[in-house]
């Protein structure tokens, strides 16, 4: 079970969510437990780190005792007594390594990423040791574990990949005696080490896939994440506010509902839990008696082709044209091997051969970066004119209409299109994978709401797909 920032964000947050896993146990499951930092912690830490390296000494002390004052109330909100000497030893121990740190970059003015990633997820080792003491507060045989101890990566750091033969020997060496022994182990999400013990980050939001590795590692029945909306809905309730919570969805289809914008899981989480056809549940810890969202390896063909629309509402489209004579494959494909290794996510793109331009849309923060690596990568071609000077197109978004259930079926981009022309709004490019798993456009950034909300009414409000089945029947492809 993974509980996010939100349902770990107070002392009563804490006591829910430890009460939940408390019930579960009790009730005759073995239960790991993986906890994010409490909310907007980790944003803090990042924060007075930057001002530190940038040699801010006063906002970072600001932020400092932020951190400090946040984690002393909850903690003096949660345990009395004997517990609560030892809990605030912990605590203070973390909050002093976190000022030393500060006050190290404060004097060299510069940080690399491994550095940061020493420090990064402190605010995960203070949330686990409340988590722990809670837990052992309402009498359960609860112990705290360090990520580094237990989640194996690769040393790419701020963004580690697990190595999941490796943590799956660890877990067998430090999780595997806890659960025989009937306690619950309490890890720090976001974190892992390196073979040789160099503290690791998995992300920003990677504790989801701390969760799925480590359930992946101990062959779990089963991966809960806890998080404060009831599941992956039919879309974005403050757009859509007849958003529906989705039963169940498969693994393909929640890897494209995160990837396009849906916050309720990480995008990179899905995969190991995915590979061993291990369930994960999105759940709400404020409303726990609610359903939740099943995500599972398939689903026998629904009625409904498509089950979600999401957008990425800060997006951007860089375009790349070269000279008639040139061979493009060739350019392009120096470009994207760039991007792979830069870790650049493309959104889509479009490519005709007929124009011999390449157009790739990007999340809005990527942009920049990858038109400078556009630039030093063809500086020749771009100087002698063999390719045309780099456009950007900002302030876009990108809507993705999702659903396995529109493969084979008929007439689907042709209700989409409609209804996206009857709110009179242009596209300005489109995508549809041959998996036909979603099909991508991008608008012009403040009319997605319009969009989204035209979508859902049009494919998702409640019967109205019936009633559009009844008008005209989908036919599936012959
Ligand atoms: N606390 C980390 C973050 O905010 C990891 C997580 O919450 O998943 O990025
Ligand atoms: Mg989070």
């Amino acid at each position: 079970m993974k509980f996010g920032g939100t349902s770990v964000g107070s002392a009563e947050r804490i006591r829910q969510a430890a009460s939940i896993v408390h019930e579960h146990a009790r009730s005759g499951n073995d239960v790991v437990v993986v906890v994010s930092a409490l909310s907007k912690v980790t944003d803090l830490i990042l924060s007075a780190l930057n001002s530190a390296r940038l040699g801010q000494g006063k906002e970072m002390e600001e932020g400092l005792k932020q951190l400090r004052q946040r984690h002393e109330q909850t903690l003096g909100q949660l345990c009395q007594g004997e517990s609560k000497k030892a809990l605030a030893a912990e605590v203070q121990a973390t909050l002093k390594r976190l000022q030393e740190f500060c006050s190290a970059l404060l004097l060299l003015g510069s940080a690399t990423p491994q550095v940061m990633d020493m420090v990064l997820p402190l605010g995960e080792q203070m949330s686990a040791h409340l988590f722990t003491a809670c837990l052992k507060e309402l009498g359960a045989r609860a112990a705290f574990v360090d990520s580094a101890r237990v989640l194996v990566t690769d040393d790419k750091f701020g963004d580690a990949s697990p190595d999941l033969e490796a943590t799956r020997r660890q877990c067998r060496e430090v999780i595997a005696p806890m659960l025989n022994q009937g306690q619950i182990p309490v890890v720090m999400g976001y974190s892992g080490a390196t073979p040789s013990g160099q503290v690791t980050t998995l992300g920003r939001g990677g504790s989801d896939s701390s969760a799925t590795i480590l359930g992946a590692a101990i062959d779990a029945h089963e991966v809960w994440i806890w998080t404060d909306v009831d599941g992956v809905l039919t879309a974005d309730p403050r757009v859509c506010p007849d958003a529906l919570t989705l039963p169940e969805i498969t693994f393909a289809e929640a890897i494209e509902l995160s990837y396009y914008g849906a916050k309720v899981i990480h995008r990179k989480a899905i995969w190991p839990t995915m590979e061993r056809g291990i369930p994960v549940w999105i759940k709400n810890s404020f409303q726990p008696q609610r359903p939740g969202t099943k995500i599972v390896e398939s689903l026998p063909p629904s009625e409904r082709a498509v089950k979600a629309v999401t957008a990425v509402t800060e997006a951007s489209l860089v375009t790349l044209t070269t000279r008639r004579d040139v061979h493009f494959a060739e350019v392009f494909g120096r470009l994207f091997l760039r991007l792979g290794h830069e870790h650049v996510d493309v959104l889509f793109s479009t490519q005709s051969s007929s124009e011999d331009s390449l157009g790739l849309v990007l999340r809005q923060p990527d942009t920049e970066r990858v038109v400078h690596a556009i630039q030093r990568l063809f500086r020749t071609e771009l100087k002698h004119g063999v390719l045309n000077p780099v456009a950007v197109h900002r302030d876009i978004a990108v809507i993705a209409v999702l659903g396995s259930g529109m493969k084979g079926t008929c007439g689907i981009l042709g209700r989409l299109f409609s209804v996206v022309a009857r709110n009179n709004v242009s596209v300005i490019a489109v995508a549809q994978g041959a998996s036909e798993l979603n099909i991508c456009f991008a608008v012009t950034a403040s009319r997605v709401d319009d969009v989204v909300r035209a979508v859902h009414h049009e494919f998702l409000s409640p019967g109205r797909e019936s009633l559009a089945a009844a008008l005209v029947p989908p036919r599936r492809e012959r």
